[in-house]
């Protein structure tokens, strides 16, 4: 997902915490609630935390049939789903549906059977069945709530009306029955049926297209394994145009939808999706959903965009046609490898979605545009990270789309990248999609490549970025000369960490000295706690830069005394 929407996530969080202060000094009458710890009254609450169900089963594969009625507001929905479920004491199945939909009929082998249908799940008598593989069908009809970023919308605009659906984190089950973790990946066909000057969207490939008296069906079908958060239908009167995408073994289609007052402007936007393409291939390994497409539809939500597979929804309003959303395009491409090939297994991982994506973003422009595209890149990442946010990088709680997740998340790759070198990164980086992709993996997967590339214990620079550490590093440097001699300067650098988010930080540190003569030496250091440098010089220091190829997370600060 793109970053626009944490300003909007950041003020529903804050009002949260502000609701939720505001009623335990109701409660309590207590006036000391700012020294109360946060995070256990989150929990004292029972806020939703982004728990995910753990349940025995493996859905293999969903088949859905949506029937939208917009006028009424109403879907008519079969779901045919797939699974394994080894577990032969488990007699129930247990599917995430929020419960206000009325059910018509649920079956298991084409046989009718008995539900419990309460608390946004549903439960399903297996008890007679006992081969490992079943064959559910659910067949239900009603207005899908419109939960979370808006998980399922219908709005009208100039007289014209669109469906979508944006189910990240854990709304997928306010329009099908699943079982909403990111982990549990399934392969996907889906059928929409809508008006007949409707044009319906969804992940994969479409097989076809029908018309019966004034609707019109299309039916997509994934040839990858998605994640319930990635699945997305959108539906409206839509103006197609295309590119291709030409891989060393194959031609791709990429496929735009958008509205007709917005087709000049969206056909120069997008137009060089081809090369993002490809640099990112170059990058990380061919684009992952080549037997499909790639795909990018106008969306009325306004908040960003969301890389749902192969077809990502862009807000209209981010459809300039002067390309000034370029970034966003990237990084919801990025996202198709990371997101949605290589997958987080919890919502604590999801800097791992939004760090790379964001980070690829730095990168397609360090490979277009040099070194320095790369330099500039990384600060504005750094000017959106407070120092005093509170939050680390990994298990954000509710914050799954704070700036720290995006931008840090950008920077820890930046930093390892530092400390480990560009051709490990990079030779790190392919193994650990190859080795994750089409499937799950968390951040300890990612320590474990890491680690195992560069033959090194890399457990202090994961805790104080990743696990300990909040904030950024602040580094308070005075330097001052002493003269011995006619030719010869002493020169004292004392560093010191004045951050308060963690104590005592790791890092690589460059420096570059110039002297008065206009001599430059450059010293690479590996700071360790609070430091004093000494070095000799011939003449007198003119100038000392601290970092200047911006490789480190850090706000620093030098005085000079002579
Ligand atoms: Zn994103």
């Amino acid at each position: 997902m793109n970053k626009i929407i944490k300003i909007v996530l950041i003020s529903t969080t804050l009002f949260i915490l502000f609701f939720i202060i505001s009623l335990i000094m109701l409660v309590q009458g207590e006036n000391n609630f700012l020294s109360r710890n946060i995070s256990s009254i989150i929990k004292y609450l029972s806020i939703d935390n982004y728990e995910l169900p753990k349940r025995n089963i493996d859905i293999l594969e969903y088949e859905l049939e949506l029937d939208i009625f917009p006028n009424e507001g109403i879907i008519k929905e079969n779901a045919k789903i797939k699974l394994v479920a080894n577990d032969k004491s488990q007699k129930t199945i247990e599917l995430d549906l929020y419960d206000n939909f009325k059910i018509n009929f649920v079956k298991i082998e084409k046989t009718e059977i008995s539900y419990n249908y309460s608390d946004n799940k549903i439960e399903i008598d297996r008890s007679n069945i006992l081969t490992d593989t079943l064959n559910l069908e659910i067949d239900f009809e009603g207005e899908p709530q419109n939960l979370g970023f808006g998980s399922f919308w219908m709005e009208e605009k100039n007289n014209k009306k669109f469906v979508a659906t944006l189910n990240e984190p854990i709304y997928a089950s306010t329009w099908f029955p699943c079982n909403d973790t990111p982990a549990d990946k399934a392969l996907l066909t889906i059928s929409i049926t809508n008006d007949s000057n409707i044009v319906s969207l969804s992940n994969g490939k479409l097989k076809k297209t029908f018309s019966g008296g004034n609707r019109r069906t299309y039916i997509w079908n994934s040839n990858y394994p998605i994640s319930t958060y990635l699945i997305s239908i959108y539906s409206g009167e839509y103006k197609k145009f295309s590119q291709k995408y030409f891989s060393t073994t194959d031609t791709m289609d990429i496929d735009y939808y958008v509205t007709d007052v917005n087709l000049e402007n969206a056909k120069k936007d997008f137009a060089k999706h081809p090369e993002y393409l490809k640099v990112l291939s170059e990058l990380f390994g061919e684009y992952p959903f080549i037997k499909d497409k790639y795909g990018v539809a106008e969306i009325l939500w306004q908040k960003g965009a969301m890389e749902s597979q192969t077809i990502t929804g862009i807000g209209s309003n981010f459809i300039s046609g002067m390309n000034f959303y370029e970034s966003m395009l990237i990084h919801e491409l990025a996202h198709h490898w990371w997101g949605n090939s290589v997958t987080p297994k919890t919502w604590k991982d999801i800097w791992l979605n939004e760090g790379f994506a964001t980070y690829s973003e730095a990168l397609y422009y360090e490979k277009i545009n040099g070194f320095d595209a790369l330099k500039s890149t990384m600060s504005s990442f750094k000017s959106r990270i407070s120092s005093e946010s509170e939050q680390t990088l990994y298990n954000p709680g509710l914050n799954l789309f704070s700036s720290v997740v995006y931008n840090k998340g950008a920077w820890v790759l930046h930093m390892l990248r530092k400390e480990i070198g560009d051709s490990l990164f990079f030779s790190g980086i392919k193994s650990y999609y190859n080795k994750f992709k089409y499937g799950n993996s968390n951040t300890q997967d990612l320590i474990q490549i890491f680690e195992t590339v560069s033959n090194r214990n890399l457990d202090k620079f994961f805790n104080q970025w990743i696990f300990e550490g909040t904030g950024i590093l602040e580094l308070e440097i005075k330097l001052s000369e002493k003269v011995i001699s006619k030719n010869e300067i002493e020169l004292k650098i004392d560093i010191k960490q004045i951050q308060t988010g963690y104590e005592n930080y790791h890092f690589p540190l460059d420096i570059e000295l110039e002297d008065s003569s206009g001599n430059i030496i450059n010293i690479s250091s590996y700071i360790k706690g609070n430091t004093t440098l000494k070095y000799k010089l011939k003449n007198r220091l003119k100038n000392a830069y601290f970092d200047k190829n911006n490789w480190l997370l850090a706000f620093i600060e030098t005085e000079t005394y002579r």
